[in-house]
């Protein structure tokens, strides 16, 4: 038997894998998951900042987005106002530094 926790069982087996049965193919091939995952990584809430949470989207309304986070709703039209005014804001705070005068370095 290996020391690898993973590579273990009856003679013939070289995994645990092995093990698990392979799963019928279902009949309808629409019902198969996509081999390739669709998706947005790196998406914040507009609501609480989080980075990486999910995000629900109701079939009933698909414009309307809740944050399983904190729980607020939002549309993803908000969500774009909401950094377009927060960028708008700090390139304003740019602005204000960039005319802000040089200082000299003190010794
Ligand atoms: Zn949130």
């Amino acid at each position: 038997m290996s020391d690898d926790p993973l590579t273990y069982g009856p003679a013939g087996t070289s995994s645990w894998t092995d093990l698990i049965p392979t799963p019928k193919q279902s009949k309808d091939p629409s019902l198969d998951p996509s081999p390739s995952r669709r998706g947005f990584v790196g998406l914040r809430c507009p609501k609480c900042g989080e980075k990486d949470v999910t995000f629900s989207i109701g079939l009933s309304n698909v414009g309307l987005i809740e944050c399983d986070d904190c729980n607020e709703e939002f549309t993803p039209e908000s969500a774009v106002a909401e950094w377009r005014e927060q960028a708008d804001l700090w390139r304003s705070v740019v602005d204000f530094v960039g005319r802000a005068p040089v200082l000299e370095e003190q010794v």
